[in-house]
């Protein structure tokens, strides 16, 4: 899986983080959505794809490799 995080229309709401803590973080000065893990592991794939049915941006795009 490759995760593909558009910083341009993330806003911040943090459910990304909620599900998926550790393939995505917030940048601390604006809440902003860093991509910590682009190709999770497969055990880590069902929170990942949680993460991007709960943005609200529809900032979070994946691909399957
Ligand atoms: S869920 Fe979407 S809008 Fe919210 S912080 Fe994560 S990427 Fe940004």
């Amino acid at each position: 899986m490759k995760v593909i995080l558009d910083q341009d229309k993330c806003v911040g709401s943090g459910q990304c983080v909620l599900v998926a803590p550790e393939v995505f973080d917030q940048r601390d000065e604006d809440g902003i959505a860093v991509l910590l893990d682009p190709d999770p592991p497969a055990g880590r794939h069902a929170e990942t794809r949680e993460a991007a049915r709960l943005c609200p941006a529809l900032a979070i795009e994946l691909a399957d490799s």
